[in-house]
């Protein structure tokens, strides 16, 4: 990835260039501040540029998902059937954001609603949809209030419902409530969330695109990517390719948390080397660079990187190519950042807590390695361990990753899997050094 160079001299993003204008909430979120921000502006003349135009231009763009897996997008809204086989085509939004560390569709939903509805409707018309349903997480409850006011005032004034904008199509957005589970945000578990289901995922193939909502051809698709869609068809889709690096294309919303001067959500171009955006909006690590010991780079689902890797990768950039190449993801672009006074191992015993958890319980692999690994992680944590059960934690996470129905599964063993990869000798001095000497031998190691 380093060999293809940032399209141009990065300098930060230009305010001009950010489609989040109102990310802090200085407006009002309501319509009339929202118009006065560019969205609902000629949407209808957008609609008439035809479904086959705006799935063009979002290709051309290079959008790629902003949920967590950086699918192309116009690829994806390309899948859905022209002609009817007498099935109608749904939108489904998933906005049951719950990743560990990552909020930027909850500021998305707070402070610019009306850039998802909007896009709601272009997106659901380039797909001949007739209605979007957004699957808002439970604990949201506040942006669900937002959201529903912002959904009636588009009725209201008749951006949907019949003849939406004017435009002549007729297009519905419903607006439904998780209940606080991880797992109904991974898409075919939304799916059978909504139908009234419990929140199972289903094996992929069908893709929902071919079998999704009640049987139905359906786009599963985050909030982000649904919301810049009508700036980028505005803009023009070059202007969009032009940020950011080649296939890794446009501006991305970046949640940056833990030891640093100021965790934010910021709005930048993509491919913003990763020093460059701690420094630039964050204030620095908290006790400078030498004090800097790892990152999870795009929430809790991707391998973290120690400082060693992060420097091995140079510039590294945050985007999905940088990223893999140096071990990691972009994921969903939510950084922690852990100064050398945390404890990696307490960090990814909580975090195998986690997804022990939240896994849904129908794959053995998950059901029964997730609660294992969480079981042999505390013991290492506390001394109480045997060594030799490092390549064992090893070896279940192995177990685990690839042999499940969804990702949770390899999300559960990659944080394993990386704390065993780049903290293996501090592992096994830890596991047998019983509890009065564990907490010591934890801050001598990485200092
Ligand atoms: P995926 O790669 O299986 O799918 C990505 C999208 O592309 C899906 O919509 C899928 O239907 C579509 N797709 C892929 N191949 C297709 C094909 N051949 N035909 C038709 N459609 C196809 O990934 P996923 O399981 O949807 O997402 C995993 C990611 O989700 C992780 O990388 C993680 O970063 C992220 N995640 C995000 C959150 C959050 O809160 N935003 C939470 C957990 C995980
Ligand atoms: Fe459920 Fe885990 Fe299997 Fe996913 S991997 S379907 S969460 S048991």
């Amino acid at each position: 990835a380093e060999e293809v160079p940032l399209t141009r001299t990065y300098g930060g993003l230009a305010d001009q260039d950010r489609i989040f204008q109102n990310l802090y909430g200085e407006q009002d979120w309501a319509l009339r501040d929202a118009q006065k921000r560019g969205d609902w502006y000629q949407t209808k003349e957008l609609m008439w540029m035809g479904p086959d135009w705006i799935v063009q231009e979002i290709k051309d763009s290079g959008l790629r998902g902003r949920g967590g897996a950086g699918f192309p997008s116009g690829l994806k809204w390309s899948f859905m059937p022209k002609q009817t086989d007498g099935r109608p085509n749904f939108l489904l939004i998933n906005a049951d954001e719950s990743e560990p560390g990552t909020c930027k569709d909850r500021e998305i939903m707070r402070k610019e609603p009306h850039k998802l509805i909007e896009g709601c409707l272009i997106a659901g018309f380039a797909m001949r949809a007739r209605a979007a349903y957004i699957y808002i997480r439970g604990e949201f409850f506040n942006e669900a209030i937002t959201l529903d006011k912002a959904i009636h005032e588009a009725y209201e004034n008749g951006l949907l419902g019949k003849n939406a904008a004017g435009s002549g199509y007729d297009f519905d957005v419903y607006l439904h409530r998780g209940a606080g589970a991880y797992i109904c945000g991974e898409e075919t578990a939304t799916i059978e969330s909504l139908e009234g289901r419990q929140g199972k995922p289903r094996l992929k193939p069908p893709f929902p695109a071919d079998t999704g909502l009640w049987g139905c051809p359906t786009t599963v698709t985050n909030v982000e990517t649904i919301a810049v869609s009508p700036t980028i068809l505005r803009r023009g889709a070059s202007w969009f390719n032009g940020l950011g690096r080649k296939g890794n294309a446009g501006t991305k919303l970046f949640i940056v948390s833990g030891h640093v001067n100021n965790p934010i959500c910021v709005e930048e171009e993509m491919s913003i080397p990763f020093k460059d955006l701690i420094d630039r909006h964050c204030g620095g690590v908290r006790g400078g660079w030498d004090n800097f010991q790892a990152v999870i780079p795009g929430g809790s689902s991707v391998p973290l990187l120690t400082k060693k890797l992060v420097d091995d990768a140079g510039d590294l950039y945050m985007d999905f190519d940088g990223l893999k190449a140096a071990g990691s993801g972009l994921g969903t672009a939510a950084v922690t950042v852990f100064d050398k006074s945390f404890d990696m191992v307490a960090g990814i015993r909580r975090l195998a807590h986690f997804y022990a958890h939240e896994s849904c319980g129908q794959c053995t692999p998950c059901r029964e390695g997730t609660t294992w690994m969480e079981d042999v992680l505390k013991r290492m944590e506390n001394g109480n361990a045997d060594a030799r059960e490092v390549p064992m934690l090893e070896e279940i996470s192995r177990q685990i990753e690839g042999h499940t129905i969804c990702a949770l599964g390899d999300a559960a063993a990659w944080p394993v899997q990386g704390l065993i990869k780049n903290y293996y000798e501090h592992l096994q001095e830890r596991a047998e050094a019983g509890p009065e000497n564990a907490q010591r031998i934890q801050q001598s190691s990485y200092q």
